[in-house]
C-alpha cells in the first residue's frame, strides 16, 4: 500500500505546521510549501520526518504563478498526490478600509483569493483521474471572518475568504465526477503569528475572551478538522466549509 501524499500551502508555520505534523501521525508523506521562513520549515519538517515519514520543502512564492508551478512540479517528483491543503494566507494589516493602503488590498485579495483560486486549479490537474491522477481531496482554508466581514479590522481579507467558500460550492461541483472531494474549513481566531505580522501581537488576547466558548483556538484544533475532511471518514462530504470557531 502507498501512504497518501498530501501537499499543504503554508505548511511549515500555524494551522498549516499542526496540520504536517497530525497527518503525519495518520501515515501521511507531505510536501510543505513557505515563503520566506526557511528555519521554521526545517524546524517542521524535522517534526514531520520523527513520525517516520517523507517530508520535502518547497520555498515557493504563492504571489507568483511560477511558484505555483514550481511547487506542484516539486510535488509530482515524490509521487501522485492524494491531498491538498490550501492554507497559506495572510491578514497583513488590521484597520478600516478607508485607511488600507491601496498596494496591501490588493496583495490581500491577491494571496488569499486569486492564489487560492491558482492553487485549486493546479490541485485538480494533480489529483483529477481526468488528468490522469488518482483522485483524492482538496481542502480550502476559509476564514470565519467570511461571514462575519471584520469590520473596523479587515473588510479586504473577509472579502477574499468569501470567495474561497464560493470556490468550494462550485468546484466541488465540477469535479466530483472525477474523484476530488473539495471541502474547507473556517478556523476563527487561532493561536498563530498571523496576528503580528498583521501588527498587532495581543490579538489573540483581546478577542479570545469574546468567542463563546471564551478563547482562541489552538491550531491543533484546526488540524484535527483537516485531517478529518481529508480521510475516508469524510467520504460523502463535499462542497461545504465546516467552521470551527468556537460558536463566533
Ligand atoms: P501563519 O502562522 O502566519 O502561517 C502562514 C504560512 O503561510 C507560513 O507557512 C507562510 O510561509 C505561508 N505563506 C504566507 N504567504 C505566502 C506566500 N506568498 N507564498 C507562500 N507561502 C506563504 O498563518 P496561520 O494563522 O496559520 O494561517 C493559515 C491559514 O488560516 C490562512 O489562510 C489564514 O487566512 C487562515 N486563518 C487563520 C486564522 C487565525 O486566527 N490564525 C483565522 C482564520 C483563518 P513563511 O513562514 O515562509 O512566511
Amino acid at each position: 500500500m502507498t501512504r497518501p501524499l498530501t501537499l499543504i500551502t503554508g505548511g511549515t508555520r500555524g494551522i498549516g505546521a499542526a496540520t504536517a505534523l497530525r497527518l503525519a501521525s495518520a501515515g501521511h508523506d507531505l510536501v510543505l510549501g513557505y515563503a520566506r521562513d526557511a528555519a521554521a520549515a526545517e524546524q517542521t519538517a524535522a517534526g514531520v520526518r520523527e513520525q517516520g515519514v517523507d517530508c520535502l520543502t518547497v520555498r515557493a512564492d504563492l504571489l507568483e504563478t511560477a511558484g505555483i508551478e514550481a511547487l506542484f512540479a516539486a510535488a509530482a517528483e515524490c509521487g501522485t498526490p492524494t491531498g491538498v491543503v490550501n492554507n497559506a494566507g495572510a491578514t497583513f494589516h488590521i484597520g478600516p478600509l478607508s485607511d488600507t493602503p491601496v498596494d496591501v488590498v490588493r496583495r490581500t485579495v491577491d494571496l488569499n483569493l486569486t492564489s487560492a483560486l491558482l492553487v485549486a486549479r493546479a490541485a485538480v490537474r494533480a489529483l483529477s483521474t481526468s488528468f490522469g491522477g488518482r483522485g483524492g481531496v482538496l481542502v480550502n482554508v476559509s476564514s470565519g471572518a467570511a461571514t462575519l466581514g471584520s469590520p473596523g479590522e479587515y473588510v479586504q481579507y473577509a472579502a477574499a475568504k468569501a470567495g474561497v467558500d464560493a470556490m468550494t460550492v462550485g468546484l466541488a461541483q465540477e469535479v466530483a465526477a472525477d474523484g476530488v472531494r473539495v471541502v474547507g474549513v473556517a478556523p476563527g481566531i487561532v493561536r498563530t503569528d498571523i496576528h503580528a505580522e498583521a501588527g498587532e501581537p495581543d490579538r489573540v488576547e483581546r478577542v479570545g475572551p469574546k468567542v463563546p466558548l471564551g478563547r482562541a483556538g489552538e491550531p491543533a484544533e484546526v488540524a484535527d478538522a483537516i485531517a478529518w475532511l481529508l480521510s475516508d471518514a469524510a467520504s460523502y462530504v463535499t462542497g461545504t466549509t465546516l467552521r470551527v470557531a468556537g460558536g463566533r
